[in-house]
């Protein structure tokens, strides 16, 4: 496997180790969103091949992956870090030509998964139990052991960076993975195989198999071999995931959208402020879970970020990946018609400003003008769904009790933030904020791997990142020994 050139050539499966055709002969066709051109094809695995990487993993937990010490997955998982950093530019331009994100956001993605596998690595041999004060006559301990085989299901929009998180954390925890990436990018989520190939991770340690989301992804959710899930994406497709975990009873971790606000008081420092304003909402195009749809500013301040937003807005360039401007396609063409039938949806709100597609970008591109809509009921459908494209809404609030109630008033709980210089109202509001992640005067916080990550209501639930996956990719067993 070459990584070192612009790389689309190779689709199969990646099983035990080899690189095998998908066992019903099915190939799916890859687009390049920014032009809507074929760039290759990936294997359509199916409920067999889900099969043969399941036994392949449970044979690796059995095998030497399972035997290696903690150390030695670290150093696995280190070395599988730097060779990301090495093949960094062909990576940047797979996902860029298979998700249409322009290159710098592509290239930050890399740079992220390095730094996953990189963190896991360090953290694989610092994960203990500990010892319990109990009875006279006994000696209690307790051990952190992975749950075996799991299975991570994950989505298109940030394939490098969800990988890292779930597939670093399990693996560095002593588990084996099969993962499922979406069948409308797949290609970096092979060249992870590729890279875990070369790095000399044990055979079956990971294994990627593509496919369709009915039946690779339920295949893998469904089987009896999986002893923990992981899925990223949608709210409807979680829900099947958490039925299909419930029926074989193994623990699952669902990171779903959000809806997630960003508060604006009247004495925020809008300089520092506003480029977080727009590119939280406008970073991948929108396609971000934790994308800010909804800014929510203090009435006395409302006309004046409304107008600064609109000039940030006014300037934003749209166009494909490889001219690396502010914002690229939409994954797909039904991606963006969901987001043209949410606009359509909004005919009734002021439309505060719009980007610009530049005059070159190829009709087929799936490209969509960012949006910034003003005067928004907090009740709208706009205000209130998940849109998945560079859409945001401005509303006004009074106070305080207001703001929260406005904030917390969606069925999703992901981050939020507050830009306030009041120290006791930071306070405040982070605790009563519903969300899984609140950021005081900053949003995102550079989307630091070692912090714990996840959502509450139809957001999901468990965490990964940070050491909190750890915990969650691992069960805790007690050993209590009587020896008089
Ligand atoms: P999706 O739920 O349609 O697909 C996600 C994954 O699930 C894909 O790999 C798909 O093949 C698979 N899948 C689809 N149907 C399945 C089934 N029946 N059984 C098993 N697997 C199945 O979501 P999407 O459209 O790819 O991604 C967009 C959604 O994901 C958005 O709602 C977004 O907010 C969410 N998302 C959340 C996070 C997060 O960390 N919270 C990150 C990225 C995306």
């Amino acid at each position: 496997m070459k990584l070192d050139a612009v790389w689309f050539e190779q689709s199969n499966c990646y099983i035990d180790g080899r690189w095998c055709a998908p066992l019903g002969g099915g190939y799916l066709t890859v687009e390049n969103p920014s032009d809507g051109c074929e760039i290759g094809q990936i294997a359509r695995g199916q409920a067999a091949d889900i099969d043969q990487a399941v036994a392949a993993a449970t044979a690796a937990r059995a095998g030497e992956w399972g035997r290696l010490p903690a150390f030695e997955r670290g150093r696995l998982l280190a070395r599988m870090g730097q060779l990301v950093l090495k093949y960094q530019d062909a990576l940047t331009q797979i996902e860029a030509a298979d998700v249409g994100k322009p290159l710098t956001q592509a290239r930050n993605d890399a740079r992220a998964l390095a730094r996953y596998l990189e963190f896991y690595g360090g953290a694989a041999d610092k994960i203990t139990g500990e010892t319990i004060p109990y009875l006279d006559g006994y000696t209690v301990y307790t051990l952190r052991e992975p749950h075996g085989v799991t299975g991570h299901i994950v989505p298109w929009n940030y394939p490098m960076q969800i990988i890292g998180r779930s597939v670093g954390a399990a693996l560095a925890m002593g588990n084996a993975c099969v993962l499922k990436p979406a069948e409308e990018a797949c290609l970096t989520a092979l060249a992870i195989g590729a890279i875990a190939e070369e790095a000399g991770l044990p055979k079956g340690a990971l294994n990627v198999v593509p496919g369709l989301g009915s039946e690779a992804g339920a295949a893998l959710s469904a089987h009896p071999g999986v002893q923990h899930l992981s899925f990223t994406g949608s709210v409807p497709v979680g829900s099947l995931i958490q039925a299909a975990a419930a029926k074989n009873v193994v623990p699952v971790t669902l990171e779903l959208g959000g809806k997630s606000p960003q508060l604006v008081f009247e004495d925020a420092d809008l300089d520092a402020a506003l480029p977080f304003l727009v590119n939280a909402g406008i970073q991948n195009a929108g396609q971000t879970c934790s994308a800010s749809s909804r800014i929510l500013v203090q009435r006395s301040r409302y006309d004046e970020v409304l107008a600064r937003m609109a000039e940030r807005y006014e300037a934003l360039r749209v166009g494909p990946a490889a001219r690396d401007l502010d914002v690229g396609p939409l994954i797909s063409g039904t991606q963006k018609s969901v987001v043209e039938g949410f606009l359509a949806k909004g005919r009734d709100l002021e439309v505060a400003a719009r980007g610009q597609i530049v005059a070159d970008a190829p009709e087929a591109g799936h490209y969509v003008c960012p949006t910034l809509l003003a005067g928004v009921a907090p009740d709208h459908i706009l205000a209130q769904d998940e849109i998945f494209g560079p859409v945001q809404v401005v509303i006004a609030f009074d106070d305080e009790a207001e703001a929260i109630a406005i904030a917390n008033g969606t069925d999703f709980g992901l981050v939020a933030s507050i830009w306030s210089r009041d120290g006791a109202r930071q306070m405040r509001l982070a605790k009563d904020l519903r969300a899984g992640q609140v950021f005081i005067n900053n949003y995102g916080a550079g989307g630091g791997v070692e912090l714990p990550f996840g959502g509450v209501g139809k957001s999901g639930h468990g965490r990964e990142k940070g050491f909190e996956a750890l915990y969650g990719f691992s069960s805790l067993k007690t050993v209590a020994a009587f020896h008089g």
